[in-house]
């Protein structure tokens, strides 16, 4: 018998032994008994020496072994992620996985796709008349090559009728998907700057080299990475493109499709069935897709061949999953980069603090994109509104009433914008601006309303609510974080015959809502359109010509240090928003601190001022990316227990538990949405300079973890490294 090492989706750092007759490759899938039940497992080691008692080995149950393993790079990829965050590798492996593959059952091999081509007859065949526009782009695309359905459709939405009757005459033969083929010209010649991008990424394959492409909204960095994928799929290697959840949408893979008809993409992200994604994992595993087009969770797909990465939108808070393993897709897609010797792009209008620092650094190679690419799209105007000792109607000053009422009468469509994501209550001086900071660490105070408090959620300091502010001696100090319930309502009066539509995720909880939402705004049907962060991003609407942002302010008060880089992206994204088509978009930004650099940068539409002076202030206060941070977080039906939890593992750290002297440790406190699915969540913060002692101390922290997790049962625990929720 052969002893072999398992990784199993179990809770638990340990792999297990099992014995086969013969040495099973690593990677291999197979189905073992464990706990009474069948479970799927992955083989990690092969040909071990037994560690228990060989009489306790148990046979492995069943080998898939007409599936192609895991290869050595995915699991080193795999191997390297649990260790970094801290999870069980077993669990971190069928995370990883798609539903078919954590199963116990084999899967049947991808059917294999199917494409069409110009049969021998076809080929003599004269193109169809020409006045038949779309049709004669489908045949032209048939004589460059294989075209499968998606292709098809992307090209002329008639295409299934199509194909099939011209397969009925004769004309086309049904083949399997080639991985490859052809590529179409670019649609459009790039320019300077574009080319300039692509030719820099060009030169550097065939190694790791981390760009960050740095382009305002419009300024065409969709199509260099399309120039630099279509030269890399030439070449015969594949490509990972990254997306936000919110933007993999029909638009954007009819996009893809159009640009690389002949090319076999895999689409891979959760909203897809399971059975679908299953597939198109092995897909791309076997190497019969070449272009996999995915959201975070893409960053697992095994890939041979991988020869580019391209993560767009890169700052986007989507990257970083927030449950089970709490990993940030950007950073791993570095890292795969990396693994297999080739460049990745990192793109975006506003790129995450983090990156940007890296760029300055020299780390990452800057890329830049000054222009909109499209000679016609010109900037939109931002205009900041002092609302200083104004009196407001439920959030409005008169002036954006009257803009938007004057926009409206011109048949223009405004968004009215609502920044409300992410920060707890704080108190601010109207007055001088002053904010209201812990002395005893950099984070800002929470404003507790019915305790009459502010309190720190970093460092857990308290102190009564001041009465006047300690800069400029104003007696009357405002509260924000709250109040948008009737700015609807306001407009309805204010702009009376308007269609007013408010975007929340109640009132959009479905897809089809949206679709519906979307013929409704490009019917034309909607002149106002209300909502929060969902509206920043993803489609376009081109009678959109006014953008009005009400409560902006509480970002820059907020507890949530990232508050303000999150601000400045959504306000620049919603600003890309306006006037896409031929009219510039105007952009109203209501603020009582026009001077703050913030807004400042926004004005100018200036990112490099903003990040600049952010990673300045940031540095001062020794926060991210200037120091590290890893949150070990603790949840149970009660606060108290919570904290008490964690507490009980700092006293115990005493006992020969010595965090090494650069880490500093925060808490237990809080977290600022306290109270989730009827659960209390109480948080430590370990911070520190050194990557290697953070690491350390984590560990420590993880031993104790499980120590007492046998003797409190109703805690559940977890550990964020890097975290970005506070
Ligand atoms: P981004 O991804 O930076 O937002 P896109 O790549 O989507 O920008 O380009 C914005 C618009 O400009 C698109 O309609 C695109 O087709 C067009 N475009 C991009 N590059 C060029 C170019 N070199 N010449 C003409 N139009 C371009
Ligand atoms: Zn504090």
């Amino acid at each position: 018998m052969i002893y072999h090492q398992l990784a199993l989706n179990v809770p638990l750092d340990t792999l297990f032994t099992y014995a086969h007759p013969h040495r099973l490759p690593e990677g291999t899938r197979v189905a073992v008994p464990f706990r009474g039940k069948t479970v799927a497992a992955l083989v990690w080691a092969a040909d071990v020496a037994a560690e228990i008692d060989s009489a306790k080995i148990r046979p492995i149950a069943q080998v898939f072994d007409h599936e192609p393993p895991l290869d050595a790079d995915w699991r080193a990829l795999l191997q390297f992620a649990a260790r970094y965050y801290h999870y069980p590798l077993g669990q971190a492996v069928f995370a990883a996985l798609p539903q078919g593959l954590r199963e116990a059952r084999p899967v049947a091999p991808p059917p294999v796709a199917q494409s069409f081509v110009l049969s021998a007859t076809g080929l003599t065949q004269a193109a169809p008349k020409a006045h038949h526009r779309k049709q004669l782009a489908l045949w032209q695309a048939l004589q460059q090559g294989a075209l499968s359905l998606p292709a098809a459709k992307a090209i002329h939405t008639q295409a299934p009728s199509l194909l099939k009757q011209w397969q009925q005459q004769g004309w086309l033969d049904a083949i399997a998907s080639p991985a490859h083929g052809a590529m179409p010209p670019s649609p459009h010649v790039l320019n300077e700057e574009q080319q300039a991008a692509s030719q820099a990424v060009q030169a550097a394959c065939g190694g790791f080299a981390p760009f960050l492409l740095h382009g305002i909204t419009g300024s065409g960095k969709t199509e260099v990475y399309f120039d630099i994928m279509a030269k890399v799929l030439a070449a015969g290697r594949q490509v990972l493109f990254l997306l936000p959840e919110i933007n993999l949408t029909p638009q954007l893979l009819a996009r893809v499709q159009q640009r690389f008809p002949h090319t076999r993409t895999a689409v891979l992200h959760s909203q897809a069935a399971a059975g679908a994604r299953t597939q198109d994992y092995l897909r791309a595993q076997s190497g019969q897709a070449a272009l996999v087009v995915g959201t975070r969770l893409a960053v697992f797909t095994p890939l041979r061949q991988l020869g580019l990465v391209v993560v767009d939108e890169e700052h986007d808070s989507s990257f970083k999953q927030d449950s089970d393993l709490r990993y940030q897709a950007r950073d791993l897609a570095v890292w795969r980069a990396q693994q297999a010797a080739c460049p990745i792009v990192l793109g975006s209008a506003t790129p995450s603090l983090e990156s940007w620092h890296k760029a300055r650094h020299g780390d990452y190679r800057l890329l830049s994109l000054g222009r909109r690419a499209h000679h016609a799209a010109a900037l939109p105007q931002i205009v900041l509104a002092d609302v200083r000792r104004q009196k407001l109607d439920n959030g409005f000053s008169a002036q954006a009433l009257a803009l938007l009422q004057q926009n409206h009468a011109q048949g223009g469509m405004s968004m009215v914008y609502l920044n409300r994501r992410g920060f707890a209550p704080a108190l601010f001086c109207g007055d001088c601006g002053h904010t209201f900071g812990c002395p005893h660490c950099s984070a800002k105070m929470v404003l507790h309303q019915q305790a009459r408090q502010l309190r720190c959620h970093h460092c857990d300091f308290r102190q009564p609510i001041p009465r006047i502010c300690p800069d400029c001696g104003n007696q009357d100090l405002t509260a924000v974080g709250h109040g948008t319930q009737r700015v609807e309502e306001t407009l309805r009066q204010a702009l009376p015959g308007a269609a007013v539509v408010r975007v929340d995720r109640d009132s959009t909880a479905r897809k089809q809502d949206w679709a519906q939402l979307y013929e409704r705004i490009d019917a034309g049907a909607v002149d106002v359109l209300v909502g929060t962060q969902m509206l920043a991003k993803g489609h376009d609407f081109a009678r959109l010509n006014l953008v009005l942002v009400l409560n902006a302010d509480g970002s820059l008060y907020s507890a949530d240090f990232r508050a303000p880089e999150r601000l400045f992206a959504e306000l620049m994204q919603v600003a890309g928003r306006a006037g896409r088509a031929d009219a510039p978009g105007r952009v109203l930004v209501q603020t009582q601190l026009p001077d703050h650099a913030v807004f400042q940068a926004l004005k100018a539409q200036d990112y490099p001022r903003f990040a600049d002076a952010e990673l300045a202030a940031r540095q001062s206060l020794g926060l991210p990316p200037f120091a590290f941070v890893a949150a070990i977080r603790a949840d149970a039906p009660s606060m108290s227990e919570a904290v008490a939890f964690l507490r009980l593992i700092i006293d115990e750290q005493a006992n020969g538990f010595r965090l090494p002297e650069t880490i500093s440790q925060f808490g237990p406190v809080p977290m600022l949405m306290a109270r989730l699915a009827g659960r209390e969540r109480a948080q430590v913060f370990l911070e520190g300079t050194q990557r290697r002692d953070l690491h350390h101390s984590i560990g420590l922290w993880r031993q104790l973890l499980r120590h007492f997790e046998t003797t409190h049962r109703a805690i559940r625990w977890s550990i964020d490294v890097d975290p970005t929720d506070i």
